[in-house]
């Protein structure tokens, strides 16, 4: 079994220099984190509020922490103290929240708009017509404390790379339509274990990466 250490090296020996490498670290134990950290690795993904919180209290203090999964607006004050980037941003409530909280903890947070890539019904996220009318409300205009840097989008649970491939090339041609207006959109988060090759043939700034590099997940216990 290859380490930790190999896998992220084997990783970034194979992406640009211009893609982050957000380290997906759900369900994995502080320890395997701490590996990562030590190979060098610094900013990491989780899905969920408690876990990330609860890691972020053990490990040290210069991780960037990005929140990839689903954000309830309840839920945002739990992490606003310490958040970096919001991936899964898919309403003005929720950005509001985001701006309230950072406000209160004298922070900028940074969110990624997720735009409804996949068939699959159950997925979340914005379609190209709401993103675009969210990104031009005169409302966002006022939130002064968070910072929207572009856009994150989730492909069909799929073997077939054309279909993804198609998915990943709607979202990059969004996010190419919009960056003339919106300069401050600088990053596209597309790509996981299975297909960031070709997310960063598609544009990718920012691969979301966990099993390829801590081993497959076990949820059943
Ligand atoms: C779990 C997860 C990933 C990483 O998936 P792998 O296939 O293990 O690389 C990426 N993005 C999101 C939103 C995830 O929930």
């Amino acid at each position: 079994m290859s380490s930790i250490k190999e896998n992220l090296k084997q990783i970034l020996e194979t992406i640009p220099n211009h893609v982050t490498l957000v380290a997906v670290s759900k369900t994995k134990p502080v320890s395997d984190l701490l590996e990562a950290y030590h190979a060098g690795q610094r900013v990491f993904g989780e899905n969920k509020i408690q876990e990330m919180t609860q890691k972020w209290e053990e490990l040290p203090k210069d991780i960037s922490w990005h929140m990839i999964g689903h954000v309830q607006t309840n839920k945002v004050k739990y992490m606003a103290p310490y958040v970096d980037t919001i991936h899964a941003v898919d309403s003005l409530k929720l950005l509001k929240e985001i701006n309230k909280q950072a406000i209160k903890n004298d922070r900028t947070i940074n969110c990624l708009l997720q735009i409804k890539i996949a068939e699959e019904e159950s997925k979340f996220g914005l379609s190209d017509t709401d993103a675009i009318a969210l990104l031009n409300a005169e409302d966002i205009k006022p939130l002064s404390n968070v910072k929207i840097i572009g856009l994150m989008g989730m492909a069909t649970f799929t073997d077939n790379q054309e279909q993804i491939k198609k998915e990943f090339k709607h979202i990059q041609s969004l996010f190419e339509k919009l960056q003339p207006d919106h300069p401050q959109l600088t990053s596209l988060s597309i790509g996981m274990s299975g297909d960031y090759q070709l997310a960063i043939d598609c544009g990718s700034t920012m691969v979301r990466i966990g099993s390829s590099i801590f081993g497959a997940r076990n949820y059943s216990h």
